[in-house]
């Protein structure tokens, strides 16, 4: 198992839950970073002593440096602290768990300076595609999915002999607080509304993303990416109890799933102590108790995002780096009040529909394409 483990992201809701996986397995922290919140990255940082945490906001940097000058731990911003976080000699395993297309370039430091990683940026996978997937072959060194869905399928898929057994994934989906809603239903939703999800406790951005789906159209194309699978071999079900974390079915039809209470920590715990397991503080699954387990279709027509997501996917290169910045930009826009929940979906349709397509050759590929997608969003706001 690994002993020394960098978290990239480690205030939020994937980073403090991993923190309460590393107190559990006694593991070391090399390095922690927030995006702005430095009263609990300073907190972390007594605590962990990790030879480095970074601030993304270099303002908020200098604050912190000031309130950790009585320690050893070094302070950094920006996306270069990210990257030497993400590459630090002594770390042994990477968990990236910051939110959106902000992970891409330290991922792929992670893999070139030979780290495995633990993912739960799921951003990073749908914008650098092929970037990110080659960085980790060329490299030898492992992706370990950390969503729950991932994590389900990549466990059922432990102990498979061969590749061409496999049929297709069948992702579930909570259907998050709007399910079975119709377009005019949603029509004057309020954030407070959407940031209501059901099962799950998350982040902000992550909850929007449940509620538009979005987050089940970018899982789509994270899925394909991790397990090699194209999008028609993908099936999404909406399963409202968040019981079955996803499964996989087979040339013979025999479908394997996995099953626990909906809890991140399962899965992270995975990520770390792979292949292997260790006792978690996650409760038993009770079936007898949860009586019964639901399955839907899920609703293209009025969930745009996973319409737009499918397509981005299957038309490849920058499209699914459009797909995930124009919906960034959206999502924040919704919860800033600017607009109405069903743009979010107009815009990213939008966006995959109007913007050329190209194939990324470097991660500035990338970051351009994700820049054209917020500058169409923005257009459109504006105009
Ligand atoms: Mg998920």
């Amino acid at each position: 198992m690994k002993q020394n483990i960098a978290i990239l992201g480690s205030t939020g809701s994937i980073g403090t839950q991993s923190l309460e996986v590393v107190d559990k397995l006694g593991l070391q922290v090399s390095a922690l970073t927030a995006a702005n919140n430095i009263a609990l990255l300073e907190q972390q940082a007594r605590k962990y002593k990790p030879a480095l945490a970074v601030v993304f906001r270099e303002d908020k940097a200098r604050e912190l440096k000031i309130a950790l000058a009585d320690t050893s731990v070094r302070v950094l911003s920006g996306m270069e602290g990210l990257i030497e976080a993400a590459t630090l000699p002594q770390a042994e395993l990477v968990l990236n768990a910051v939110v959106g297309m902000v992970g891409l370039q330290p991922t792929i430091a992670a893999a070139n300076a030979k780290k495995d990683i633990a993912l739960a940026n799921k951003e990073t996978l749908v914008a650098g595609g092929d970037l990110v997937t080659d960085a980790v072959r060329d490299n030898g060194v492992r992706l370990l999915p950390v969503d729950s869905e991932h994590s389900a399928i990549f466990q059922c898929l432990q102990g498979m002999p061969d590749k061409r057994v496999l049929k297709k994934l069948i992702l579930t989906a909570s259907g998050g607080p709007f399910f079975g809603k119709t377009v005019d239903e949603l029509r004057d939703v309020t954030v407070e509304q959407a940031l209501n999800h059901p099962n799950w406790s998350m982040g902000a951005k992550i909850t929007i993303d449940s509620a538009s789906m979005m987050n089940k159209g970018l899982e789509i194309i994270e899925a394909g990416r991790l397990f090699d699978v194209g999008g028609d071999d993908i099936d999404v079900v909406v399963h409202r109890e968040s019981i079955i974390h996803s499964l996989v079915e087979f040339t013979d039809h025999s479908v394997l799933a996995q099953l626990g209470v909906p809890d991140m920590r399962i899965p992270i715990q995975y990520a770390i102590t792979y292949p292997m397991r260790c006792e978690s503080p996650v409760a038993e699954l009770d079936l007898a108790q949860i009586g019964r387990l639901s399955f839907f279709e899920p609703d293209y027509d009025t969930f745009l995002c996973l319409r737009a997501c499918k397509k981005a996917f299957s038309m490849g290169g920058a499209a699914t780096a459009i797909a995930n910045g124009a919906n960034e930009e959206a999502n924040a826009l919704f919860r800033q009040g600017k607009i109405k929940f069903l743009d979010i979906g107009e815009l990213v349709m939008g966006a995959v529909d109007s913007i050329p397509n190209f194939a990324p050759a470097c991660v500035q590929d990338v970051l351009n394409a994700d820049a054209q997608a917020r500058a169409y969003v923005l257009s459109r706001l504006n105009g």
